[in-house]
């Protein structure tokens, strides 16, 4: 409650004192429906190949969200009206998932404005996955050039290690292997993480290894944020049972308070 009355006042302030009946309904959609369910969005741009995500990428994770009790689970597209991200989906949503790749440049910049004071001001989760990292709302958030040191498609398995498994998004999960064929380098040019769920080692086809951070977690304004390496489009990664639940914690992780 008080973090919904925090959020009143700031948003009174904005409107000016005269609109107190306003500012308080604003503050009821900003929040979701009162009692009913939080709400996941799951965002991609339709870019994966059909052999792989038939239902593209946010099919998939949404796939593998359904039955969390007390949530439900919307996907959206960057061909959908408004972008997929309409004013009113926006103003209930509590985590926002991004997995983009080939269309960052076409994501309309005042939607991505939207969607950093949803985070920063008004407590809204943002998960970030793979090739997002160069997203708008990505970069916004970040405040950075949000660029790896290098980006080869010559790795073979990825081996994900819990590097922090006290953090509630390393719930139920253990050290494991998963095939990923791209790899990311370090270094990450984002601000430093609060926490560093899990690390990962790339297994090079030609030998050799490449070890990088893969989950990262930050605070950003009000909201919570957590990037997570793999999830290159290729790969069936999304499909797999330990990353299913990665994105599942990071979901009850990334929600505002209520
Ligand atoms: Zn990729």
């Amino acid at each position: 409650m008080f973090g919904k009355f925090a959020r009143c006042v700031a948003l009174s302030c904005v409107l000016g004192a005269l609109l107190p009946c306003l500012a308080l309904s604003g503050c009821a959609t900003a929040q979701g429906d009162a009692g009913g369910k939080k709400v996941v969005v799951v965002w991609s741009e339709g870019t994966a190949p059909k052999d792989v995500y038939p239902n593209d990428i946010n099919g998939a994770i949404a796939e593998g969200l359904a039955d969390m009790p007390g949530w439900e689970v919307v996907t959206a597209s960057i061909k959908d009206p408004d972008q997929g991200i309409s004013d009113d989906l926006l103003k209930r949503t509590d985590v926002l998932i991004w997995w983009g790749h080939k269309k960052h440049g076409l994501v309309k910049n005042a939607l991505v404005a939207k969607i950093e004071n949803r985070v920063k001001n008004e407590g809204m989760g943002f998960i970030s996955l793979h090739s997002s990292h160069f997203a708008k709302p990505n970069k916004a958030l970040m405040g950075t050039e949000c660029s790896w040191g290098a980006y080869e498609g010559d790795s073979s398995n990825l081996r994900v290690t819990v590097a922090d498994p006290a953090h509630p998004i390393a719930k139920g999960v253990a050290d494991f292997t998963t095939v990923h064929e791209e790899r990311y380098s370090e270094p990450y040019a984002v601000p430093e993480p609060e926490a560093v769920v899990f690390t990962g080692v790339h297994e090079i086809k030609k030998g050799g290894e490449d070890p990088s951070r893969i989950g990262l977690c930050w605070h950003v304004g009000k909201g919570k944020f957590f990037y997570f390496q793999a999830g290159h489009e290729t790969n069936p990664i999304f499909y797999d049972k330990n990353v299913r639940t990665i994105m599942r914690n990071a979901v009850e992780w990334a929600a505002p308070e209520k």
